[in-house]
């Protein structure tokens, strides 16, 4: 049996150092993003990006959408996929 090179991590372990080194190596990129002005798309105020979601959140009650839009539509307690 060959000697293991590498420490077995749960998935949880291996998420939070793989995002810790993702942080370290693009840190400026990240930050340069998080600080860029927008505006906000209700009222109009402008604020850093990374201050936005919560801005929305608690001035306009909005709620978070996923990213990845899925189709799944439930109908009578089964699950339909449609792809349109
Ligand atoms: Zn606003």
């Amino acid at each position: 049996m060959p000697k293991k090179k590498y420490p077995q991590l749960t998935a949880e372990e291996y998420n939070t150092a793989y995002m810790k080194v993702y942080y370290f190596l693009n840190r400026d990129r990240l930050l340069e993003k998080a600080k860029r002005p927008v505006n906000c798309p209700s009222c109009n105020k402008k604020m850093p990006y990374s201050s936005l979601s919560y801005h929305l959140r608690k001035c306009h009650n909005h709620v978070k959408q996923p990213k990845i839009k899925n189709n799944l539509v439930k109908e009578d307690g089964t699950f339909k996929l449609t792809f349109d």
